[in-house]
C-alpha cells in the first residue's frame, strides 16, 4: 500500500502525527507539504522538529524561502515557495544544492518550484475536513515506502 489516509481532528492530532513521521524519516528523504494557506503544513513541519528535539522557535521559512536546522545527528531543511514567482528562482537562488544525501528536505508549496525541484519521496497532502484536517500521505520511491510504512501512527 503506498497511500494513508488519517483523520486529525484538532492540532493536536497533526502534532502527534508529526512526531511520528520524525520518527521515521531517513537523511536524503524530500518530503512535500501540499495543501492550502492553513491546512497545517507548517504545523506538521514544527511538530516533526520538535519531536526530533529542536526546542528553539520554528518559523515560518515564508520570507527566507528556506529554514536549517540540524537535530542532533540530523540535517532537516523547511522550504516554503508560496512567494516564489518563478519556478527557476529556485535554482537562481541556489535552492538545488541543498537536496542532498545526508539532509531531510521538507517542502511547502512545491507546485510552486515545479520543473526545478527534486521528485518527492513522500508527498503529504493536508485538507480541511470537517473541523479538523485530512491528511493523506503518498509514497512515491523505495525510501518514500519504507518510511510510510514504519510511521507508526
Ligand atoms: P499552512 O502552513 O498549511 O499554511 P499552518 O500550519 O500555518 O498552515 O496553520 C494551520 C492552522 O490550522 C493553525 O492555526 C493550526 O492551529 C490549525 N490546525 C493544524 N492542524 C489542525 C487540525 N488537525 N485540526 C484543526 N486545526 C488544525
Ligand atoms: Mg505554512
Amino acid at each position: 500500500q503506498s497511500t494513508r489516509r488519517v483523520h486529525l481532528p484538532d492540532e493536536a492530532a497533526t502534532e502527534r502525527f508529526g512526531a511520528a513521521l520524525a520518527n521515521a524519516v531517513q537523511p536524503g528523504l524530500v518530503i512535500w507539504l501540499e495543501g492550502d494557506l492553513g491546512a497545517g503544513k507548517t504545523t506538521l513541519a514544527r511538530a516533526m522538529l520538535r519531536a526530533l528535539g529542536h526546542t528553539g522557535p520554528v518559523k515560518s521559512p515564508t520570507y527566507a524561502l528556506v529554514e536549517l536546522y540540524k537535530v542532533s545527528s540530523l540535517y532537516l531543511y523547511h522550504f516554503d515557495f508560496y512567494r516564489l514567482n518563478h519556478p527557476e528562482e529556485f535554482v537562481d537562488a541556489g535552492l538545488d544544492e541543498y537536496f542532498t544525501e545526508t539532509a531531510v528536505c521538507l517542502i511547502e508549496w512545491p507546485d510552486k518550484a515545479a520543473g526545478f525541484l527534486p521528485p518527492a519521496d513522500l508527498v503529504v497532502r493536508l485538507r480541511n475536513e470537517g473541523a479538523g484536517r485530512a491528511l493523506e500521505l503518498e509514497a512515491a520511491s523505495v525510501a518514500g515506502l519504507q518510511c510510510l510504512n514504519t510511521v507508526s501512527a
